[in-house]
């Protein structure tokens, strides 16, 4: 007898009831397999999902406090765990190349939640030793770190030596500053560990020798940066938003980038209105201000890698009030006003169509400036 089994396309041969059932059965058993399948896909996307929002957690809110041990009768500070945040340039136009080589700039610059941890130990024997997560990074006298480090140390002759353990988490070579950030964090730690009493200016002088982003890490918040980077004025805290950051799968040289720039070549739309964003600022006004980001150096960055305007239209698409590249790049932010949107966009850009040009991806704040008796 011929017989169809509900559940195939092809006629199905059987000899009898049994074999009938035993069809059913099997069926049966395939479509339990699939739904386990399914089920065990479904847990293991949720489990990815979930790990990197408790990453995403960890690397935002983690904090650490002070620790202050006991030396004879003497107090002394053994060890300090300072977090050194990134920072995002709402906006940046270069005004022009000086003789000495180096470009004259106006930015507006915003802390944001994303941070290293730099961790100081102090040592009995001298000497300034580093370590870090990230094995391409120097851990010798070319890392930021030891730089800073040793600058303190030499020139207030300090006894002790220093160990600096590096967990990055900023991306590298992004525009977001994380090197300087993590020099002007050391300087902080060492001046309050060895009691060296800087004031914070006289850390902003010594970080300029390290590098022109050096002394806004020291002061952080939002601020317009002038000169080189030393003209510092801070500015009323940016309103709350949440901020999405996202770095396609390259890497940009600032050296490169600047060097690239030809001034005569700009017109009017490559500068930002950088009075008019201040102004924004001032009065409180998110929405305007996210109007008129803007970085003349995406003149030079977004031809050469053009995943960095993908990622500005899909931020846009996803209900941006701005979004624009920070520094010489490769890294782009957007500002959502709504938290909901900035989800569904970080989902986009982890999971979906982004995560193809999208290496690294975080959803954060901005960070306001703390209280100067901190330092
Ligand atoms: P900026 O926005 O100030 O231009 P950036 O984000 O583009 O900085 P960084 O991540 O600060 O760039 O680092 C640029 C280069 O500096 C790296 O290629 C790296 O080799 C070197 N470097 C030295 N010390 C550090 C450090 N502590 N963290 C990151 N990079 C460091």
């Amino acid at each position: 007898m011929e017989y169809h089994s509900p559940f195939a396309y092809v006629p199905y041969h059987s000899t009898g009831r049994f074999d009938c059932q035993r069809h059913i059965l099997l069926k049966l058993y395939g479509n339990f397999q699939k739904s386990l399948a399914l089920f065990y896909k479904k847990i293991f996307v949720d489990m990815r999902k979930a790990l990197a929002f408790l990453c995403a957690q960890y690397i935002i809110y983690n904090i650490q406090e002070t620790i202050v041990a006991m030396e004879g009768t003497e107090t002394m500070i053994k060890h300090l765990s300072l977090k050194a945040y990134g920072k995002v340039n709402l906006g940046l136009d270069v005004l022009r190349r000086r003789e000495d080589g180096y470009h004259e700039v106006r930015m507006v610059m915003q802390t944001v939640g994303l941070f290293d941890r730099v961790e100081l130990l102090c040592r009995d024997n001298p000497g300034v030793t580093v370590e870090t997560n990230l094995y391409y990074l120097p851990t010798n006298e070319n890392n930021l770190v030891y730089k800073a480090a040793a600058l303190l140390m030499n020139e207030f002759g300090v006894e002790h030596g220093l160990h600096i353990q590096l967990k990055k988490f900023i991306p590298v070579a992004a525009g977001m500053a994380g090197g300087s950030s993590d020099a002007a964090a050391v300087l902080v730690g060492v001046n309050k560990m060895f009691g060296l009493g800087l004031s914070m200016e006289q850390l902003q002088e010594r970080g300029l020798r390290i590098g022109a982003d050096v002394p806004y890490c020291v002061l952080r918040g939002t601020a317009l940066s002038e000169g080189v980077g030393e003209i510092l004025t801070p500015l009323p805290a940016m309103p709350q938003c949440r901020v999405l950051i996202a770095k396609p799968g390259i890497n940009v040289s600032t050296r490169s980038v600047y060097e690239n720039l030809h001034m005569e070549e700009l017109t009017e739309k490559d500068h930002p209105d950088i009075d008019g964003l201040v102004e924004a600022i001032r009065q409180g006004d998110l929405c305007r201000a996210a109007s008129l980001m803007g970085n003349t150096l995406e003149r030079v960055t977004i031809p050469a890698h053009p995943e960095i305007a993908a990622i500005k239209r899909m931020m846009l698409e996803t209900g941006a009030a701005g979004a624009i590249m920070s520094g010489s790049g490769p890294t782009v932010f957007g500002l959502y006003t709504n938290p909901k949107s900035a989800s569904t966009a970080y989902e986009r850009l982890r999971y979906g169509d982004g995560s193809r040009i999208v290496r690294q991806v975080y959803l954060t704040n901005f960070f306001n400036r703390r209280e100067p008796e901190e330092f």
